[in-house]
C-alpha cells in the first residue's frame, strides 16, 4: 500500500491509503522523495485556484527513485534518481503538434488536473521523468522544476545581454529570474522586493541593485539604475496586479514586459496607453517545456545557479496539512517548503 496526501475540501488534508500503484507500458512507478509547495498548491489548498476538483492530491515539484519499470522503458532503471516533469500533455492536439505541449487542450499540471506527488509513489510515462545527477540532495533539486518555468519565460522573451532587467518579486522564482537573467547577460538586473531578508538573498544571487519596494519607489528607483532609460525587460514574478501599472511605467520605449507570476485577482486603475505609447511587448508564460528541462538541471548540477537556501522548512508527508497551516500564515517569508518521505 502507498500513503498520499488528499485534499478533500479547502484546508482539508487527509493522509490516504492507496494500492500501490503498478507500472504499465512504457511507464515507471517512481517513490517521491521530495516535493516543494508553491504559489500554485497554496491556491488550491485554500480553495482559491479556479476550475480545480476536489478531492486532490496535489504535487508537481518533485523529486525521487524510479522503483519500477513497465515494458518497453529503455532510459529508466530501478534505483535511478529522476525529477518528474508536470506538465502532462497528450502529444495528438493541434497545440502539442505546434511543439507547445505546456498549452496542451487536453493536459494539465500534474497535482492540479490529475493527482500529484503529495504520496509515496507515482506512476508517470518514462518522457515525464529525467535522470538527476548522483550529487545532487533530492529535496533541493525540486527547484529545478521552477527553474524551468523561469527558463521558460525568459526564452520567450530573448533576455539577452546589455540589457536592463527588473525583477518584481524575489520569492523563489524571482531569485531565480534574478540568477537566470546575470548568466544571459543582462545588466543591469535590479531585484525588486518588499523584504530585506529576500533583496539580501538577491545580492548573494548577483542583482547589480536592490530595491526596497517598502521604503523607495521602484519606479523612480529603476529610472536611475537605468540612466533614465527605463528597464528593457520588467519580469513580474510577484503576481501583484497593482505592480502592472508601475511595471508598464518603468519600461523602456519598446520594451518588454514578462507577466511570470499568476494572478486571478483584477488589475485596477489600468490602462492600456502605454502599451501604445512605447509600443511595449507582453509576454504571458505558462509552466515550462521538455526542451527546458535538460538545461535547468545542468544549471543547478554544475552549480551555476544558486539554489542554497531556498528550502524554508522540511515536513515529511504525515505532517504535510502542518506545512501547510505554516505556509498559509507567513506566505511572504517562505521561498520553498518541502514534504520529504521516509527513503
Ligand atoms: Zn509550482
Ligand atoms: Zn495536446
Amino acid at each position: 500500500m502507498s500513503h498520499a496526501a488528499l485534499l478533500t475540501a479547502p484546508r482539508r488534508l487527509e493522509l490516504v491509503t492507496r494500492p500501490q500503484p503498478v507500472a504499465g507500458p512504457g511507464e515507471a512507478v517512481v517513490r517521491v522523495a521530495a516535493t516543494a509547495v508553491c504559489h500554485t498548491d497554496l491556491e488550491i489548498y485554500t480553495g482559491r485556484h479556479p476550475g480545480v476538483r476536489l478531492p486532490r492530491v496535489m504535487g508537481h515539484e518533485a523529486t525521487g527513485v524510479v522503483e519500477a519499470v513497465g515494458p518497453g522503458v529503455g532510459r529508466l532503471r530501478p534505483g535511478q534518481r529522476v525529477i518528474l516533469n508536470p506538465v502532462i500533455a497528450c502529444g495528438a492536439c493541434d497545440c502539442c503538434a505546434r511543439g507547445r505541449g505546456n498549452l496542451c487542450r487536453d493536459g494539465g499540471l500534474f497535482g492540479r488536473e490529475m493527482d500529484g506527488s503529495l504520496a509515496e509513489h507515482v506512476v508517470l510515462p518514462e518522457r515525464y521523468l529525467y535522470p538527476l545527477p548522483e550529487h545532487l540532495s533530492l529535496p533541493v533539486a525540486t527547484l529545478i522544476e521552477t527553474l524551468a518555468t523561469v527558463r521558460h519565460a525568459q526564452t520567450r522573451a530573448g533576455v539577452g545581454p546589455g540589457e536592463s532587467v527588473v525583477v518584481l518579486g524575489q520569492g523563489a522564482a524571482g531569485l531565480l529570474h534574478t540568477q537566470l537573467a546575470k548568466r544571459a547577460g543582462a545588466g543591469p538586473v535590479v531585484a525588486v522586493s518588499r523584504s530585506p531578508a529576500k533583496l539580501a538573498l538577491a545580492r548573494r544571487m548577483k542583482a547589480d541593485e536592490v530595491v526596497d519596494a517598502s521604503r523607495q519607489d521602484p519606479v523612480a528607483a529603476v529610472r536611475e539604475a537605468t540612466g533614465g532609460r527605463g528597464a528593457d525587460v520588467v519580469i513580474d514574478a510577484a503576481g501583484v496586479p497593482s505592480l502592472l501599472g508601475p511595471a508598464l511605467e518603468m519600461l523602456t520605449p519598446g520594451g518588454k514586459l514578462i507577466v511570470y507570476g499568476i494572478s486571478h485577482h483584477r488589475v485596477p486603475d489600468f490602462t492600456t496607453f502605454p502599451l501604445y505609447l512605447k509600443e511595449l511587448t507582453v509576454y504571458g508564460s505558462r509552466a515550462l517545456t521538455p526542451e527546458d528541462f535538460g538545461p535547468a538541471i545542468e544549471l543547478v548540477a554544475s552549480g551555476v545557479v544558486d539554489v542554497e537556501g531556498f528550502i524554508t522548512g522540511t515536513y515529511p508527508l504525515d505532517r504535510v496539512a502542518a506545512a501547510f497551516e505554516d505556509y498559509e500564515r507567513a506566505p511572504g517569508s517562505i521561498l520553498r517548503l518541502v514534504i520529504v518521505s521516509p527513503a
